[in-house]
């Protein structure tokens, strides 16, 4: 494994965040160690390695789903549920997320709108190719993130509490990134970057208002959302983006700090709770690209989501850790689809590698070419009100009924 740095290209990919500048003047804080799932107590980061922070500043906020935890030697601790972790918090501890903490037995979070992104993008671009395709979404990110993953691209802010370095981030009220949301001409906003569940009370509150303002809320997650938290935010999330990192244990423990069957559960809840579901799994080479695993993978999408959910192969390119390591070839990637086809999945796509690039929209009973796409925008559209041209049946998704602008 390579330092903790970026290749010197910074190519434009699926969820890469904008580059945040860092705030030199910060008190850096100590690096430390993430803890494992099924370690207990988890350790938490400590107060100090927080930075300064007062009760005044109007991202701190007391946080929803929170329990009191009965620890025989620490009085005050409390359990956070609003991840599979449910971390316990001893007294003025952090979660593994870095942005929840233990204050006098309430939990709090730390970065209720306190955004270090926010603009508007393609939803393409999350990936979402069945979902507004051709619209924009307004992208909303804080710091901070529960899993660790090595290949982290945007680890600069998701693990910023890890590696002591403090990313500039901005008081962005609700309210405020709704009205920036519709004054950009935006449909939807994304929450995106790093894991959306850590700041889940800035979410909800950006959601209700962005639905009252008629725009639509998407997640791009890691699938790591507790059942609780899942209450919280169905009723008002339309469609998630879930990263499949993996077909094992192994990798989610060794690579990102979890288990992988929180994450599958998670799928299979918002799938059969009306919430629009689209796959993506970042192949890493050596890692994750098994054709074993790949069918594997491939076969527990198609019974458990059903063989027409997208799902998005996308190019690993060295990033964080495993900057040492190479991109993902063409033709492991070309190789993953064609194990993805042959299993049954009918919206197999190839993304951030530009000349085996697969973005093409089929229809799933004929095979007629529907939608077409360049550089995260839709170039044709060949829909009519959501069917096949040629047999009439209707594409899986949301939102096909019409051209987007423009085409
Ligand atoms: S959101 Fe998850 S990682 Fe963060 S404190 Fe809660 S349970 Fe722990």
């Amino acid at each position: 494994m390579a330092d903790d740095t970026n290749p010197p290209h910074r190519p434009e990919t699926f969820t890469k965040a904008p580059i945040v500048p860092f705030d030199p003047d910060a008190t850096p804080h100590r690096p430390v160690r993430a803890a494992m799932p099924g370690e207990e107590p988890p350790q938490g980061l400590r107060v100090d390695d927080l930075g300064a922070a007062g009760e005044s500043e109007p991202n701190i906020r007391v946080a929803l789903l929170a329990e009191p935890f009965n620890d025989p030697f620490v009085s005050g601790s409390v359990r956070c549920i609003a991840c599979a972790h449910r971390c316990v918090l001893r007294p003025s501890r952090v979660g593994i997320c870095g942005v929840r903490q233990n204050r006098g037995g309430v939990l709090y979070t730390l970065v209720y709108g306190q955004a270090v992104a926010s603009q508007a993008e393609p939803i393409e671009k999350k990936p979402f190719f069945h979902f507004l395709p051709g619209s924009s979404a307004y992208s909303v990110a804080t710091r901070g993130c529960n899993f660790h993953c090595s290949y982290c691209q945007n680890w600069e802010i998701s693990q910023a509490h890890r590696k002591g370095r403090v990313p500039e981030s901005r008081y962005v009220a609700p309210e405020t990134a709704v009205e920036a949301a519709v004054a950009a001409g935006v449909r939807s906003i994304a929450y995106t970057y790093v894991e959306p569940t850590i700041f889940l009370e800035y979410a909800l509150d950006t959601m209700t208002r962005a639905r009252a303002a008629g725009l639509r809320n998407v997640f791009v997650t890691n699938g790591y959302e507790s059942p609780e938290a899942l209450d919280l935010l169905v009723p008002n999330l339309d469609a998630a983006n879930v990263d499949l990192k993996a077909a094992n244990d192994d990798f989610y423990r060794h690579v990102c700090g979890a288990l992988s069957e929180p994450v599958r559960d998670t799928i299979v809840a918002m799938h059969q709770r009306g919430v629009w579901v689209e796959l993506t799994t970042l192949i890493i080479p050596g890692l994750n690209d098994d054709r074993r695993d790949l069918a594997a993978m491939a076969e527990w999408i198609a019974t458990a989501v059903g063989p027409e959910t997208p799902w998005h192969l996308t190019r690993f390119q060295p990033a964080y850790r495993l900057s040492g390591l190479s991109e993902t070839s063409a033709a492991t990637l070309v190789g993953a689809a064609s194990i993805a086809r042959e299993v049954g999945l009918r919206h197999v796509y190839v993304g951030n590698a530009p000349e085996v690039e697969a973005a093409a929209t089929f229809c799933s009973r004929c095979g007629e070419r529907l939608i077409d796409r360049s550089n995260f925008a839709v170039t044709e559209w060949r829909l009519v009100e959501g069917r096949c041209p040629s047999c009439g049946h209707a594409l899986a998704g949301v939102g096909l009924e019409a051209a987007p602008v423009g085409l």
